[in-house]
């Protein structure tokens, strides 16, 4: 068997083990929000605020969709002609053309491209949400955060690039094999790496004072039979007024974060309601699922890329020879960009599905619908969500269910619909 056959089959075998995976643990069949809750419960949204919430999503439309368009746009041009190869080429001539000048530079030059020209759609974006009261960050403060996140990713993106063609120079016939295995390993640590390292960049991570909240929660945590080793607060307030929980990391490094905002915004029972619903992704492992499904998503991807260097056209395109050259670099971007706006649905999909198995596990864990209601409305008041998006835009994109459909299954909840 030649490396391209052995590429084939192990593409199919992760393939097959990733909608395996899926199939089996990803909750598919939630019973869906009645729709007739849903309806009643956007009546009850006063006018005002639903017009507003509407305003602004619509101001922020045209920044979203014309820098995600942009940004195909960009990655299509310099990836499927020669001119990301030309770019590439230019970066490594001051170092004599060095492959490790080529990929590092090169590649951070190629994205920084792409970068700059939806720089001015990003600003748009800002003004927007200063304009509508959500973000407290002044132009400079957004440019400092702008900074830091050029800088982490130009970090993981440069040690990628590295990697990845110190490989396909290593080994020019096996490489998706070592990259397939490197990439799923990249996933893993980031899951780890990310909560301890990459986010107290931006925000900083302090224990919830001791008080009855924390107690009450680190009781419900040990009610449900979740080891939790902390409850950290974010000071997001100094860049939003929006409210947020999330869990983070798993094993060693779980955690459960609340925002600040939440602890001013929102009653002490609404805090409980939230940290029920992430009490119910650390239970099911969800962070865990996730990292599986991208590590065999990334594994197969690599693998996808190389069979895709078999097609002479599509390098010709691209004004280089080989996938493993750092000449293709733009082509490996472009490639990645289609790939990732056709799986968002998907993505999003799945989501969805683990998020409202999240919040039937915060409304059994608290016996509580009024408080989660509340707090589903308190959110969407908060963070001027759309309770219920138009339908495009929520299969395209949404990560969780609507408000609508968060309140409905509450109200299900409530007469003993389970
Ligand atoms: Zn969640």
């Amino acid at each position: 068997m030649t490396p391209r056959m052995w590429a084939a089959g192990t593409l199919a075998v992760l393939v097959v083990g990733l909608v395996v995976y899926a199939a089996v643990v990803v909750p598919w069949h939630r019973p869906p929000a009645p729709r007739a809750d849903q309806v009643a419960a956007l009546k009850e949204f006063p006018a005002g605020q639903l017009a507003r919430a509407r305003a602004f999503h619509g101001a922020l439309r045209p920044a979203g969709y014309g820098s995600m368009a942009i940004g195909l746009v960009g990655a299509l041009l310099l990836g499927l002609t020669p001119l990301g190869a030309r770019l590439v080429t230019l970066a490594g001539r001051p170092f004599g053309g060095h492959w490790i000048a080529q990929a590092v530079l090169g590649g951070l030059i190629v994205v920084l491209v792409v970068e700059v020209v939806t720089l001015p759609l990003a600003a748009w974006r800002h003004r927007v949400v200063v304009e509508y009261g959500i973000s407290t960050q002044s132009w400079g403060a957004w440019a400092v955060d702008l900074v830091k996140s050029y800088a982490v990713g130009a970090v993981i993106g440069g040690l990628a690039l590295l990697g990845f063609f110190a490989v396909t120079r290593a080994a020019p016939r096996w490489w998706w094999a070592f990259g397939a295995a490197g990439a799923a390993l990249v996933v893993v640590l980031l899951s780890f790496v990310l909560p301890v390292v990459v986010e107290p960049i931006f925000n900083k991570f302090t224990p919830m004072a001791d008080g009855p909240l924390r107690t009450e929660l680190m009781q419900l945590a040990a009610r449900d039979g979740v080891p939790v080793k902390d409850v950290l607060v974010a000071d997001a307030s100094r860049r939003t007024r929006a409210v947020n929980a999330y869990v983070s990391g798993f094993g060693p490094t779980r955690r459960i974060v609340v925002y600040d905002t939440m602890l001013t915004e929102a009653t002490p029972d609404e805090v409980v309601s939230v940290a029920a619903h992430e009490l119910g992704h650390a239970k099911r492992g969800d962070v865990l699922t996730g990292t599986i499904i991208g590590a065999l998503g990334a594994a197969a991807a690599v693998i996808a890329l190389y069979l895709l260097g078999s097609l002479g056209w599509l390098l010709r395109w691209a004004g280089t020879d080989s996938m493993g050259d750092p000449r293709a670099i733009a082509l490996l971007i472009a490639l990645v960009t289609i790939a990732g706006l056709a799986g968002g649905p998907v993505q999003a999909m799945v989501s969805r599905r683990i998020e409202s198995r999240a919040d039937a596990h915060a409304l059994e864990l608290t016996g509580d619908p009024a408080t989660f209601e509340a707090m589903q409305r308190r959110l969407g008041t908060v963070n001027l969500s759309d309770p219920d998006p138009p339908a495009w835009e929520y299969v395209m994109s949404a990560s969780h269910p609507s408000t609508v459909e968060r309140i409905a299954a509450a109200r299900a909840y409530a007469r003993g619909e389970r």
